[in-house]
C-alpha cells in the first residue's frame, strides 16, 4: 500500500484548497512546502511593531454575507469562511495622471458610472453600455468555464472575449483619459491593454464591482492558516522545510515524491503547485513527452513585481490616503508603463496599498501599513551584479516613494520601518523562474479557450493546479486547487 493516497507540493492557495479538500473527503493527503509557513504569496511578516502583508491587495469573489458569492462559497464549502473576519473596501480604486485625472471609482455599477460621468462629462451612454458588455461576457465566459454546449453560448463571447481591451476601449470611448482609468486594472494581470484579452479585464472587473473588494483581518495569512487548520483537523500531514525534488514515475504514471533529504513517499496521485518548469524539470527530461518540452520552451515567463512595504508613523488621513487602493500613473500611456516593467527605470505606474483605510489589524492605533508596488520582470534583476543589489534595491525604491509623494506628499517623513522585495525576493521565496507569481505571460495565448494545463498533465496521476497552471491571482488560485481536488476524486471513483 501507497504511504499516502496523495501528496500535494506547495502550500500555496491551490495547494492549501487542494489539500484541504482531499483530506476532507477521505483521500490520505501529505502536503509538502519548502518554506516555514502555509500561504506561498498569501502570507505576511514581521518589522518592528507592524506585520506586512505580502500579496493580497482587493480579495474579490467575497460578496455581502447571505449574498451568494463564489469564493465567499467556497470557502464555506471548505468550513474556513466562518474563521475569518472579511473587511470590505467601499471602492475600486482612485486612479490619478497628475495633470489628467484624479478619480475614485466606487464599487458598484451605478455608482462607478456616476463617478465616471461627472469625471469625464458626456460618457454615461458609453459607460453603461460597456458595463453591460462586461457583464454579458462575463456570464457567458462562465457558462462556457462550466462546459456549457459551444451552441448553447452567446456569441458575444466569442465576438469580443478575445479582443484586446484596447479595441474594446477605443470602440466604446473617444476619452483617452477616460479609457485609461477603465484601463487601469490591466496591472493585476500583468499584461497592457493591447495584450489583454478582453474576457479577462471584464471578468476582473466584475468580480469587484458585483462581490466588492474585500480583505482579510489578519491578512491573507490569516486565511492560509485557516486553509490549513481544517486539512490538519481532517487528518492531513504537511512537512514545512521541505521541498519535493523529483517526482517519481514509471510506464506514463505517478508512483510518488523524492524530498530534499532523500526520503521517497509513495503516492498513486500528485498535485503540483509548483511552477510548470520545475515540475516537469522533477519529473526528468525522459518522463515528459518532447512535444510538452517544445510547448514550454515556447511560453514567457510572466511578470514579478517589486513592493516597498512600509510601516508609517502616521494614520492614513494625515497622510492624504482617501481609499484602501490606489494607482499613480505618470501618463495615460499603459503601454509606455508595461514598457517599464523590463527597465530600471522609473516606474511609470505604482499600486498603492494603505491597509488601514479599512483596518485589516497590522498596524498599532495611530499608524498604519502601506505597500508600493509596480510590476518588473525578473531578468532586470537577475543581470544586476550581486555587489550591487542592495544599492540597486533602494535606489528604486526611492522613484516609487517618489510617485506616491504625488497623493501623500510628505510620507517620506513618517517612515518608521520598511522592507523591500524585488523579484528576486519573490523567485527565492516561492521557488517559481524569475518570482513570477502570475505564472506564465497572462496574454491572450495562454487564456483558457487555448490552453488547459490542469486538465492536461501528459502524466497520469499528475495533476497541476494554481497560477502556471491556469490563471492567476488569489480568487483563481483558490478556486482552481478545489476544481483540481474534485477532478482527481472523480477520477479515483471512475
Ligand atoms: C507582491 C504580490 C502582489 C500580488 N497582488 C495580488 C492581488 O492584489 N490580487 C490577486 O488576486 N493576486 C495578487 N498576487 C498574485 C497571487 O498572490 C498569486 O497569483 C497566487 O497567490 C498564487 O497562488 P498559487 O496557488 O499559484 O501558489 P504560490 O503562491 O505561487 O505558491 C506556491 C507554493 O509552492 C511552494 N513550492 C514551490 N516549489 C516547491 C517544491 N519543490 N517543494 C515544496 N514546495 C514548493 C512554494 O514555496 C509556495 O509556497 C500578488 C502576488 C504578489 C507576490
Amino acid at each position: 500500500m501507497a504511504d499516502v493516497d496523495a501528496v500535494v507540493i506547495g502550500a500555496g492557495n491551490a495547494g492549501l484548497t487542494a489539500a484541504a479538500s482531499l483530506q476532507r473527503a477521505g483521500v490520505r493527503t501529505l502536503l509538502v512546502e519548502r518554506h516555514n509557513v502555509p500561504g506561498g504569496c498569501a502570507t505576511s511578516f514581521r518589522r518592528g511593531r507592524f506585520e506586512f502583508e505580502v500579496a493580497l491587495h482587493q480579495l474579490s469573489g467575497i460578496g455581502r454575507e447571505g449574498e451568494e458569492a463564489p469564493l465567499r462559497g467556497l470557502l464555506d464549502g471548505l468550513g474556513v469562511a466562518e474563521r475569518l473576519e472579511f473587511v470590505e473596501e467601499h471602492d475600486l480604486y482612485r486612479a490619478v495622471v497628475p495633470g489628467e485625472y484624479d478619480v475614485t471609482v466606487p464599487a458598484g455599477w451605478e455608482a462607478a458610472v456616476d463617478a465616471l460621468e461627472a469625471a469625464f462629462p458626456g460618457n454615461r451612454d458609453r459607460l453603461t453600455r460597456f458595463f453591460d458588455l462586461v457583464r454579458n461576457v462575463t456570464f457567458w465566459q462562465i457558462a462556457a468555464r462550466r462546459r456549457m454546449p459551444a451552441e448553447e453560448l452567446d456569441p458575444v463571447l466569442f465576438r469580443q472575449g478575445l479582443r484586446p481591451v484596447r479595441d474594446v476601449l477605443d470602440e466604446h470611448f473617444e476619452d483617452a483619459g477616460l479609457k485609461s482609468v477603465l484601463a487601469t486594472y490591466w496591472s493585476y494581470l500583468g499584461q497592457p491593454p493591447s495584450r489583454l484579452a478582453f474576457q479577462d479585464l471584464a471578468l476582473t472587473l466584475y468580480a469587484y464591482l458585483e462581490f466588492k473588494p474585500w480583505h482579510i483581518r489578519g491578512g491573507s495569512q490569516a486565511m492560509s492558516g485557516a486553509l490549513l487548520d481544517v486539512f490538519l483537523e481532517a487528518g492531513g500531514e504537511i512537512r514545512f522545510n521541505t521541498a519535493v525534488t523529483g517526482i517519481l514515475s514509471e510506464g506514463g504514471r505517478v508512483k510518488g515524491v523524492r524530498l530534499d533529504d532523500g526520503e521517497e513517499i509513495t503516492a498513486q496521485d500528485v498535485v503540483s503547485n509548483a511552477s510548470l518548469p520545475l515540475t516537469y524539470a522533477m519529473l526528468g527530461e525522459a518522463a515528459v513527452p518532447t512535444a510538452v518540452r517544445d510547448d514550454l520552451a515556447s511560453r514567457r515567463i510572466g511578470v514579478s513585481g517589486f513592493v516597498l512595504h512600509m510601516g508609517l508613523d502616521a494614520t492614513p488621513a494625515e497622510l492624504g490616503f482617501t481609499t484602501s487602493t490606489s494607482f499613480v500613473n505618470t501618463g495615460l500611456d499603459h503601454e509606455a508603463t508595461y514598457a517599464a516593467t523590463r527597465t530600471l527605470d522609473a516606474p511609470r505606474g505604482i499600486c498603492v496599498s494603505s491597509y488601514d483605510v479599512a483596518p485589516i489589524g497590522f498596524a498599532p492605533a495611530g499608524a498604519t501599513h502601506v505597500s508600493l508596488m509596480t510590476l518588473q520582470y525578473g531578468d532586470v534583476w537577475e543581470r544586476i551584479p550581486a555587489a550591487e543589489y542592495a544599492r540597486a534595491k533602494f535606489r528604486y525604491a526611492e522613484k516609487l516613494l517618489d510617485r506616491v509623494e504625488v497623493i501623500a506628499p510628505g510620507i517620506r517623513d513618517a517612515i518608521e520601518e520598511v522592507d523591500v522585495a524585488t523579484p528576486l525576493t519573490m523567485a527565492r521565496y516561492l521557488g517559481h523562474p524569475g518570482g513570477a507569481f502570475y505564472g506564465y505571460d497572462q496574454d491572450r495565448t495562454e487564456g483558457w479557450l487555448y490552453r488547459n494545463d490542469e486538465r492536461e498533465s501528459h502524466v497520469r496521476g499528475l495533476h497541476l493546479a494554481g497560477s502556471w497552471a491556469a490563471m492567476g491571482g488569489f480568487q483563481p488560485t483558490l478556486e482552481a486547487g478545489v476544481r483540481v481536488a474534485r477532478r482527481l476524486i472523480r477520477g479515483k471513483a471512475a
